[in-house]
């Protein structure tokens, strides 16, 4: 069989949403799985509805997906140009054949194709079977001179030698007037693959780009990893067939295929994206943990003034990454790692003095520092054990109103790793510092 060939087609036409990004994928994990090429070719021919700021954020996101495309704008590739814009002299070649093959005709300015009449059946990929017949000749060029759609559509697929189309349910309607015009020009039917719907996270219907947790752009600047967004848009229509949920792309890679696809529709779970991107983050690497969630503090502003030392920034993160449920919970989590200037959480502090003497147990934690080996959480475990054995009383005796006096709250990372991170000096401040106005 001929290398296969796919495209993903998108229209710039507003901001770039999960249904198109899923599209995306499937056609890239298709080309992947097959060793085809996957092709980007940019359905901009409506001039009023199109922007190049649109036509970025598409880009942008499929760059932040790592849905790197062979073909297409910024990629070059012989079957170009890739942005339908620039394809008119294409565009009326393809009319001037089909002129002369008597299969057009003018009406009120516009210029109409001829249908067969024939019924059109497809053996859809993911469907299977099915058939439908158009009924009425249809304007394939509007008066204005602007071809439309359907007429551009099949002319590039023909044009660049795309084997599979691969797009969402929602063009299924359209596919035998695209059949019709295939035949018309004596060329083979692409196979095609509709892919179900994605529908909204409550109630009946389609998740449309209005809705709540639809843009891909928001993921990006939320601190998302794109890898679990990846792995959730797999998910949605299509599955190992195992239980597994949390896969490798490369695993993906290898497994994907369209008649795996799923037949029903697919509902849009924000909780289980969450969850997924929650997953991704606790086994996230310390280098990747590390570049990733300092790229995005920056990004939200933090450390305007003054950016911390990396090596110090470093420790913080990844002694917070487990107890993260996403990198936007950091910039609330971390604060008081860089400032002096905390206040003491009032409930937490009124719950600490309700029993036993919690500014003697700091006391004596104050005055084990100078001797203390900071070198690990467990050196530092087994001081604060030690402790507890000769006072007779419990480790939580010295850890919750030291975490007060350290973090300003109740909870946080590891005790023994706060201690460590923070340092002999900035712990020793802050017991001091509790011990005379807590
Ligand atoms: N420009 C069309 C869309 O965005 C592409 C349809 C197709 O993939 O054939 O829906």
């Amino acid at each position: 069989m001929s290398q296969v060939r796919v495209r993903f087609a998108p229209s710039p036409t507003g901001f770039f949403h999960i249904g198109s990004a899923r599209t995306a994928l499937f056609n890239w994990l298709y080309a992947r799985h097959t060793g085809g090429v996957f092709i980007l070719r940019v359905e901009d021919t409506d001039q009023s509805r199109n922007s190049e700021e649109f036509l970025n954020l598409i880009y942008n996101s499929l760059r932040w997906l790592g849905l790197d495309w062979d073909e297409g704008p910024q990629a070059g590739g012989v079957f170009g140009p890739y942005r339908q814009s620039e394809r008119g002299h294409i565009y009326k070649d393809y009319l001037e054949r089909l002129k002369a093959s008597g299969r057009t005709y003018e009406k009120d300015g516009a210029t109409l194709f001829r249908i067969s009449g024939q019924p059109q059946v497809i053996e859809d990929a993911i469907r299977g079977r099915v058939e439908r017949t158009e009924e009425k000749d249809f304007v394939i060029v509007r008066s204005d001179g602007n071809p439309v759609f359907h007429f551009v559509n099949v002319v590039d697929d023909i044009a660049m030698q795309v084997t599979h189309v691969i797009r969402g349910e929602d063009h299924l309607s359209n596919t035998s007037k695209h059949t019709e015009l295939f035949k018309a020009f004596g060329a083979p039917l692409p196979v095609y693959a509709h892919i179900p719907l994605i529908l909204k996270q409550n109630g009946p219907g389609k998740m449309s780009k209005r809705d709540q947790g639809a843009l891909i752009e928001e993921y990006q600047k939320r601190g998302f990893l794109p890898e679990a967004l990846v792995n959730f848009l797999c998910l949605l229509g299509w599955s190992p067939k195992d239980d597994r949920e949390k896969l490798p792309i490369a695993e993906i890679v290898k497994l994907f295929d369209l008649p795996g696809v799923n037949q029903s529709n697919a509902r849009f779970d924000e909780k289980k994206l969450s969850h997924m991107n929650m997953v991704y983050l606790h086994a996230l690497e310390p280098d990747r943990c590390f570049s990733f969630a300092r790229d995005y503090l920056y990004s939200q502003g933090l450390f305007a003034a003054a950016r911390p030392e990396d090596a110090y920034l470093r420790e913080v993160i990844l002694l917070c990454q487990p107890k993260l449920r996403a990198f936007e919970d950091l910039p609330g989590f971390i604060g008081y790692f860089f400032t002096e200037d905390f206040s003491y959480d009032a409930k937490a502090r009124e719950k600490i003095f309700s029993k036993g003497d919690p500014k003697a147990r700091v006391g004596e934690l104050l005055a084990a520092l100078p001797e203390a080996d900071f070198s690990s959480d467990a050196t530092l475990e087994a001081l604060v054990q030690a402790l507890a054995a000769t006072h007779a009383v419990a480790t939580g005796d010295y850890i919750h109103p030291s975490r007060l006096a350290l973090s300003g709250g109740s909870v946080g990372p590891s005790f023994y790793g706060l201690l460590r991170v923070l340092g002999r000096e900035r712990v020793s401040r802050r017991l001091e510092r509790f011990l005379a106005t807590a």
